[in-house]
């Protein structure tokens, strides 16, 4: 397993992280196979969506902030309730392909890492799996 790190500079924030994942597949030995990022936070998440138009991260924050709101008579002590909702339901794992030593998106897809409690230091795993 490989990791790396990211630091995020606000409270909410979608990070593109595909060059990071890039370079863990380009440094290893992995031609074919499967890609698997991995979030170990539970105030944070990974997910797939477009970056060529940076009001799509930017609309999906402030969508995901309207349906779940920072303050809400909570329970949770800690004060962060919002962020760990919002880390299950974007999820903390993404799969990707690998196909001639690169990763496979779409188009317009990136990665990217979601920050919901920042401004943190945090941390990506990736494991690859070849499958020939
Ligand atoms: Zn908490």
């Amino acid at each position: 397993m490989k990791q790396f790190i990211v630091k995020t500079n606000s409270r909410f924030e979608m990070k593109d992280i595909t060059n990071q994942v890039k370079s863990v597949v380009c440094e290893s030995n992995v031609k074919n196979g499967v890609c698997y990022v991995f979030v170990p936070h539970t105030t944070a998440a990974v997910t797939i969506n477009e970056n060529a138009d940076p009001d799509v991260p930017r609309d999906i924050i402030m969508e995901l902030d309207k349906v779940i709101p920072l303050h809400d008579n909570y329970s949770h002590m800690e004060g962060n309730s919002a962020a760990h909702i919002k880390s299950s339901l974007i999820g903390t794992s993404e799969m990707v392909f690998i196909e001639n030593g690169d990763i496979v998106l779409g188009t317009w897809q990136s990665l990217f890492f979601c920050e919901f409690d920042g401004p943190r230091t945090r941390k990506v795993y990736v494991k690859l799996v070849p499958t020939e």
